[in-house]
């Protein structure tokens, strides 16, 4: 039905039906479902168009500020996103799209959301979620077995008690560091004497009852932006939040950890935490954790793994290894909406000692009472969705061994991917992946050649040059719409602490194929050819010189 009046709904009987039966089964939305249940992703290449407008031509059509006025017909309002949001967005299920770390899903968990959005079930407190409330508990409780691999009695105590919380879901990998870092910092600050607390009387107070000249979190330079988004939230501040230097493999540097640590005990600052890194955003690689939770515990300080994309290594035995210490850390974030492969929206908190919720636990006179079992008495945020069924769906479908074949397929990717990389001598890998995420970038091999032999600033000055080129090949590559890869900007130490702007490959997605990879790199020299105006600074450097 195509609806030639918009008026159609303005009366409550036709608005009713809304909330009750479609509109028809011609309607564009059915025909959309079903071709999303047939076949999801030839209905995404189908839908999405290859080559985009602008953002800022997008942004025509999302320009009006007024709530529409008269209601609409749904098939009218299909039609019309179809052509304006659908076609326009990113095709991040796609085997050619190795840039990010989102990647395709099992097919299942499309009915399984409706089921979610169906049920509408609020996870803070089990008057509105009943099942899904034990339901989510074990799901975090699954993963919270991966990491400390604790005993069965520890889990039927802990699972479904309301006494502490073996970790809290929540809606990402930002949520939950927060999380974390809340529970060390009122841990660490808890009450005593005429002291009520941190969470009672602020930071002020609290260093005052402690004695102390100032809080610090500690995490390497590759540390996630979210670490210190939290410590800001949290009253410690950003500058309080301190950056080690890491190694040539981008692993923090544990001398400088100890070293910076000493320094900081000497000034009478209280170390709070000390953040690792199992699998850095932009490199992929895995912080000596071992060492470091001995450190921590040198100092008494919380140790925190940010593992949100890293810790799905867990599940393969023969890779599990690259996480040894993990299971020291007092808490560890996971995402599920990373290498899990779940729908963005799925984070979790892991605690070692659940007792130590209880230092976040808030309680409300209408919910979350005393005694009950809401899970909303131990999370940062309220109204929640059933996102852990989908988990849930993910850990029981796939199982360990099923991620297991994921996740060595994605190393055995990556490692082929860097093999290629190594093999060409037009391009240059400037990070090994230690994961499944790899970097590099396009030198042609005669400039590489005449780069070995340049003067300390003719290198700096090339680099710089390179840099524009890379930054130009990867714009084109993805404004073409065949293949996409993400770029950042390194200081390897290769390279004498310069910034290197790198192509950032994550090869999480079990349908790219070897083909794929050798596409985009045949793709990519093409492009680079093109860049006539970035390519001739630096070939007339490399003929003059
Ligand atoms: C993705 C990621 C985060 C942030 O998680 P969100 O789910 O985006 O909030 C934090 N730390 C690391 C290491 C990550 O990879």
């Amino acid at each position: 039905m195509t609806g030639s009046s918009s008026r159609a709904n303005a009366n409550e009987a036709s608005l009713l039906r809304v909330f009750t039966i479609p509109e028809s089964d011609e309607s564009t939305l059915s025909r959309i479902e079903k071709q999303m249940s047939e076949d999801l992703n030839g209905f995404l290449e189908q839908q999405i168009v290859a080559v985009q407008k602008p953002l800022s031509e997008i942004e025509q059509d999302f320009a009006d500020s007024c709530i529409p006025e008269e209601p609409m017909w749904v098939s009218d309002y299909s039609d019309k996103i179809l052509d304006t949001l659908i076609a326009h967005s990113v095709h991040t299920s796609s085997p050619r799209f190795i840039g990010h770390m989102t990647s395709a899903l099992p097919y299942f968990l499309l009915p399984l959301s409706k089921m979610m959005v169906g049920l509408n079930q609020n996870l803070v407190k089990v008057e509105t979620s009943k099942a899904f409330t034990p339901m989510e508990r074990q799901v975090v409780g699954m993963l919270h077995n991966l990491v400390y691999q604790r005993d069965a009695a520890f889990y039927d105590q802990w699972m479904h008690n309301v006494d502490g919380t073996v970790g809290a879901f929540c809606s990402g990998g930002t949520v939950a560091n927060m999380t974390a870092l809340w529970a060390a910092r009122n841990a660490r600050f808890s009450a005593e004497g005429d002291f009520a607390g941190i969470d009672q009387e602020g930071i002020f107070a609290a260093l005052k009852h402690y004695q102390y000249d100032g809080i610090a979190v500690v995490t390497s330079t590759r540390g996630h932006y979210s670490l210190s988004k939290a410590a800001d939230l949290l009253g410690i501040g950003r500058r309080s939040f301190v950056a080690v230097d890491v190694d040539e493999n981008n692993r923090i540097r544990v001398d400088e950890l100890a070293r910076t640590c000493r320094e900081l005990a000497d000034n009478n600052i209280c170390i709070l935490a000390i953040m690792g890194v199992a699998g850095t955003t932009e490199t992929g690689n895995v912080d000596p954790l071992d060492e470091i939770a001995t450190i921590a515990e040198q100092y008494g300080a919380h140790f925190h793994v940010d593992a949100a994309w890293g810790g799905a290594t867990l599940l393969s035995s023969q890779y599990r290894g690259l996480m040894r210490g993990i299971e020291r850390a007092d808490s560890v974030t996971i995402d599920a909406h990373k290498q899990l492969y779940v729908p963005i929206g799925a984070g979790m908190v892991l605690f070692k000692d659940p007792q130590i919720s209880t230092a976040i636990e808030h309680h409300a006179k209408y919910i979350l009472r005393e005694g009950s079992k809401d899970i909303g008495v131990h999370t940062l945020e309220g109204s929640r969705p059933g996102m852990a069924m989908l988990v849930h769906s993910c850990l029981s479908i796939i199982g360990r061994q099923g991620y297991e074949l994921l996740i060595d397929k994605s190393l055995a990717n990556a490692r082929y991917f860097a093999e290629l990389i190594r093999q060409d001598e037009d391009f240059e890998l400037i990070s090994e992946p230690e994961l499944c995420l790899l970097t590099y970038r396009y030198v042609p091999s005669h400039i590489k050649r005449f780069l070995e032999g340049a003067s300390e600033e003719v290198r700096a000055h090339i680099n710089g040059l390179l840099n524009v080129l890379t930054r130009m090949i990867q714009k084109t590559q993805r404004e073409q719409g065949k293949s996409f890869v993400s770029r950042t900007m390194l200081t390897p130490a290769a390279y004498n602490g310069a910034d290197i702007v790198v192509f950032r490959v994550v090869l999480a997605n079990p349908l790219t194929t070897p083909e794929i990879l050798r596409d985009v790199l045949i793709e990519q020299k093409a492009i680079a050819r093109q860049q006539l105006e970035s390519l001739a600074p630096i070939e007339a450097l490399v003929n003059g010189g």
